[in-house]
């Protein structure tokens, strides 16, 4: 069992340490799901995950706000019984992000569907010549007569090949640079949206190089108004970069639970490993690496549900930290795995490659170093 002595803190309210002990019994029944045919298993998990009401808050439709506390403590809670589980609840939240805060109310139509686990979402920002110069983004959306026409690409598109829908930005050229991209809402069924190519990965996921061949869209799919689109997309990552950093902190848990439970049962010199003191003291670095993720985590998703328009420099602490603390936490417990930690199909194997793409997307980690050390020199 995981320690859960954080949920103690005072970051929290009641309701996120009862929500906390109700997923963890809901994941106890029903992950690791059968990941054999990936796609398969995001379309399962993204319809369990709706069916038993988690995905309710991946969304805000207009009364209610993200409460950033409880994607974190829900992404934690994910990662740390099955990462694919994880990926499906967090693209439904981070596709649907611009929405929630910021669509019309047409658009948040999409969000009783993406809740309710019965359409899958996909944040599409990256192109092939713009992955962290987002103000370099290339694809465009030409006004016409009723509405936009969008081309262009967009590749490392998570869920690309599988979601119904997108938030897709698009340079509409009111000012060079970042201030003039728009947001769009985009239904994968639109005509001349094309998945060219899948794109395999490390830790497999749904994941697409995306072609736009003149495709339109109504006047209506615009988020927010014309040349917002940086400023959306930054909104969006502000709430969800802490979530990567939870997601982080609970692929480090389960590799702490793992080592420990090997170092108790393997032998060596006659003793089990935990009773060497090198040993001890790695296992206390781990701790250590993961209390101050959680704190960092934590301290960030508690800013932000405070009501801060803006948590730039939390969230970026938050990311980087945790993500690299992770992949510190993991290593070591494959290390106290020996041979066994790079088997094929041990749990810190599939660990020590499913945490690497966190300290690339959604900001890779020197990103949060530049976000931090601008907040430090104004
Ligand atoms: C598994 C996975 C899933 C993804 N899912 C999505 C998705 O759903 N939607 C989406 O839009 N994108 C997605 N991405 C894309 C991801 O956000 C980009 O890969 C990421 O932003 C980095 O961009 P890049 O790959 O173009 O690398 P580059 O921008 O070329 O950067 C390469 C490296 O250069 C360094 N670097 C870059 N800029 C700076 C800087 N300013 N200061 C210091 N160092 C810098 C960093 O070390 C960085 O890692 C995903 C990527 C992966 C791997």
């Amino acid at each position: 069992m995981s320690d859960t002595s954080f949920l103690t803190w005072p970051f929290f309210d009641n309701r996120h340490r009862e929500l906390a002990e109700a997923l963890e019994a809901w994941c106890a029944g029903s992950l690791p799901v059968d990941q054999r045919d990936v796609d398969a298993a995001c379309r399962g998990l993204v319809a369990m995950l709706g069916a038993g009401g988690w995905l309710r808050h991946t969304g805000a439709t207009g009364a209610e706000r993200l409460d950033v506390r409880t994607l974190c403590l829900i992404r934690e809670t994910l990662a740390r019984h099955d990462g694919l589980a994880d990926f499906s609840f967090a693209m439904q939240g981070l596709g649907m992000g611009a929405v929630s805060l910021f669509g019309s109310g047409v658009q948040r139509e999409w969000l009783s569907e993406t809740r309710a686990g019965r359409a899958i979402a996909g944040f599409a920002l990256t192109e092939p010549g713009s992955g962290s110069d987002v103000a370099a983004s290339t694809a465009t959306a030409a006004r016409v007569q009723g509405g936009w026409i969008l081309d262009g690409e967009k590749t490392y598109i998570s869920n690309g090949g599988i979601a119904d829908i997108y938030v897709i930005f698009a340079r509409t050229g009111e000012a060079a640079g970042a201030k003039g991209l728009s947001a769009f809402v985009m239904p994968a069924a639109s005509p001349g949206l094309e998945v060219v190519s899948r794109i395999d990965v490390i830790a497999p996921h749904p994941l697409a190089h995306l072609q736009l061949n003149g495709v339109h869209l109504p006047e209506a799919a615009l988020i927010g108004q014309p040349g917002e689109g940086f400023k959306i997309a930054m909104s969006v990552l502000d709430v969800f970069r802490p979530t990567v950093g939870a997601a982080a902190l609970g692929f480090a848990r389960r590799a702490l639970d793992e080592a420990l439970a090997r170092v108790q049962t393997r032998r060596v010199q006659g003793a089990p490993l935990s009773d060497l003191q090198m040993v001890q003291g790695h296992l206390a670095d781990m701790a250590l690496d993961i209390d101050a993720s959680a704190l960092l985590v934590y301290r960030a998703a508690w800013t932000k549900d405070m009501g801060a328009p803006r948590i730039s420099r939390e969230a970026a602490m938050a990311k980087l930290y945790a993500t690299e603390a992770a992949q510190r936490v993991i290593d070591m417990a494959v290390q106290l795995h020996g041979g066994d930690g790079v088997r094929v199909g041990l749990a810190v194997e599939a660990l020590y490659r499913e945490i690497r793409a966190l300290r690339i997307y959604e900001g890779a980690s020197d990103v949060q170093r530049v976000i931090i050390a601008k907040s430090l020199l104004g």
